[in-house]
């Protein structure tokens, strides 16, 4: 998608602070953090939403959850704790229409989220 500002990070169009490629996914740190991590995790594949996605897309989203403990062990969130959040659409507080989920961590995080 031409105008899909995480394609265009895929692509290496505009830049990101990388942390994680591979041939299915990409992780970058969020432009605009809510937490000392937070960290996105996204298909290469543009999906708009979850809604888009379905069984045969198990192994894609199991993928992003793999990487997104990964990268909270390697950043030593793991045993503190961390959030992992997939928005969907409007109410979910969905902005960006290229699936992502947010790794959320480093501070302790509200429950119920607001
Ligand atoms: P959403 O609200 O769709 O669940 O989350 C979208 C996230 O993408 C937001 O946390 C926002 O800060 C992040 N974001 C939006 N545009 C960019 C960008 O150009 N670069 C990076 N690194 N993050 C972005
Ligand atoms: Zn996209």
């Amino acid at each position: 998608m031409s105008d899909c500002v995480f394609c265009k990070i895929v692509a290496g169009k505009i830049p990101a602070k990388l942390l994680h490629e591979d041939e299915f996914v990409v992780a970058f740190a969020d432009l605009n953090p809510q937490a000392p991590t937070h960290l996105l995790v996204i298909p290469r594949q543009h999906i708009e939403t979850l809604n888009e996605t379905g069984p045969e897309d198990s192994s894609l989203i199991g993928r992003m959850v793999a990487v997104a403990t990964s990268l909270a062990k390697a950043r030593g969130v793991d045993q503190s704790g961390y959030r992992c959040v997939l928005n969907c659409n409007a109410d979910g507080g969905q902005s960006v229409f290229h699936i992502h989920l947010h790794l959320l961590a480093g501070r302790k995080l509200a429950w119920p989220p607001g």
